[in-house]
């Protein structure tokens, strides 16, 4: 059997991102993803969400592969519809604006907003409230009404206008993919979260890690930190000689 290529990725550079990152809410965590893979996260941060939506994605690619694969249930027959994106081309993916005024004109009268792209950083502060999504909202959003008031209640056709214009502007803020189901041909949308996709590949390559120490500690009785301190190389290379020898 053929041992797999070494990953780029350090094995102690994942045990310490999946450390720090425990019990973190998930916007902290790509922040900490982006910093192993040479981002800013401090710009990151002030950036829109996409971009650190992006950085997250070119970290898949590196540790795992560029193929993002999932299912989801079809609403209409609730068969299993399997999926899978390319997160390198999705990658490539921008908006133009991260910020401007929309008039949206009603039966009541005309609306405007002054809107700015939600950032990374406005994410990590409203995780975890139960009303994150007004208060993104609220941070992100200045609203007028037809008398020239200010106000955060917009009748739904004006946050609908808000809501599409801002997916336009950071389309990588929400990726949502269109399917159809192979069972009963409905239309099935498809959530894709590009950091739910990275940690699950942080998660298992943590595993994949402890299980690599575990078989060289008993192989050749070493530390957790000697197993750590060879090469991804090398240790994938005893790794071999111990199976063989199994
Ligand atoms: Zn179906």
């Amino acid at each position: 059997m053929a041992a797999a290529a070494a990953s780029p990725v350090r094995a102690q550079t994942i045990l310490d991102l999946a450390d720090a990152a425990q019990g973190e809410a998930p916007i902290l965590r790509a922040l900490r993803v982006a910093a192993a893979v040479g981002e800013d996260p401090a710009a990151l941060r002030d950036a829109p969400l996409g971009r650190l939506h992006a950085a997250t994605l070119g970290f898949h690619t590196v540790l795992a592969s560029p193929s993002l694969e999932a299912v989801v249930t079809c609403p209409s027959c609730a068969s299993i519809v399997e999926f899978a994106l390319d997160a390198d081309s999705l990658r490539g993916v921008s908006g133009e604006a991260t910020s401007g005024e929309l008039t949206v004109p009603t039966d009541g009268g005309i609306w405007r907003v002054h809107w700015r792209v939600p950032t990374a950083g406005d994410l990590a502060e409203v995780a975890g409230r139960t009303d994150a999504a007004a208060a993104l909202f609220a941070r992100c959003c200045a609203v007028t009404g037809p008398g020239g008031e200010g106000t955060a209640d917009a009748p739904a056709d004006v946050v609908e206008r808000i809501e599409a214009t801002l997916a336009d502007a950071d389309p990588l803020a929400e990726v949502t993919v269109r399917l159809e189901c192979p069972e009963c041909s409905a239309d099935v949308d498809a959530d894709v979260d590009p950091i739910a996709f990275v940690w699950r590949e942080v998660e298992s390559r943590v595993q994949r890690v402890l299980r690599d120490v575990d078989a060289l500690a008993r192989a050749y009785g070493w530390t957790e930190a000697e197993v750590l301190a060879l090469s991804e190389q090398r240790r994938a290379a005893y790794l071999e000689i111990v199976r063989e020898g199994a």
